[in-house]
């Protein structure tokens, strides 16, 4: 009789914590081993890669930015091998064939792509990899088998953006206009289904504010330990 009434009990407290389960899911949780890397996206111009400098030089060691392969021109003061790896449609197209990227996308015309071994060379050093992807690159990466913590940096408007870019002036007319039809694609997806593929989507108004946003989602994510 008690074995029966201590089983119903058991299994009435199992069915309550799988109910409660779905109702509070876990919440998920990267510890510093499990994360492969980080991935930043954004519309050009939201201020990623400020920010990204501003993480990597505030924490010397901690993270790797991860050296994407692009068909594009390399812009004034831009390094090959630093920057990105500037290559041909051949050999980029070559790469594709061979297996060699984890992920690729054709962002604004020009071919864009994350190499298993850049990644794996930043891992190698120890240090969490940082990836700069556009948003179809973040969606094929959160369907790899591998643990990304995503965040999405988005501007307080659209024409707080597009005010940007023309202040950066480091383009003509035209591949701004093409580059403000990318973007507003890009945010019309967030707004749409960005939290499907993004863990964090952050506005980047004013720089302070950003960064401390991003360092506490890293620490809290197990991706900074200080
Ligand atoms: P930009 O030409 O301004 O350097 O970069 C344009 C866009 O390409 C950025 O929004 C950036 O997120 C994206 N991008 C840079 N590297 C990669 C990559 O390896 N893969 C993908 N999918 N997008 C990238």
């Amino acid at each position: 009789m008690l074995w029966t009434i201590l089983s119903v009990l058991l299994a009435i407290a199992g069915l309550a914590f799988v109910a409660y389960r779905k109702v509070f899911p876990k919440k998920k949780k990267f510890t510093k081993t499990k994360l492969d890397a980080v991935v930043i996206s954004g519309p050009a111009g939201v201020g990623k890669g400020t920010l990204i400098k501003k993480l990597m030089d505030s924490h010397p060691g901690k993270f790797g930015f991860s050296v994407s392969h692009t068909t594009r021109d390399p812009r004034p003061g831009e390094v090959d091998g630093v920057h990105y790896h500037f290559v041909t449609r051949e050999k980029f197209e070559s790469m594709i064939k061979n297996g060699e990227f984890l992920e690729h996308a054709d962002v604004h015309g020009k071919m864009y792509g994350t190499s298993k071994a850049a990644v794996d060379k930043v891992r190698r050093s120890g240090a969490v990899c940082i990836l700069e992807v556009d948003v179809k690159g973040a969606e094929r990466l959160k369907s790899a088998n591998f643990s990304c913590y995503f965040i999405f940096v988005r501007p307080p408007s659209f024409e707080v953006l597009r005010e940007r870019m023309l202040k950066r002036g480091a383009e003509s007319e035209d591949k701004i206009q093409t580059r403000l039809q990318t973007a507003r694609q890009e945010l019309d997806f967030i707004a749409e289904k960005g939290r499907t593929v993004y863990d964090k989507i952050m506005e980047n108004d004013s720089l302070e504010v950003a960064y401390k946003s991003l360092e506490g989602a890293l620490k809290l994510y197990g991706a900074l330990t200080v």
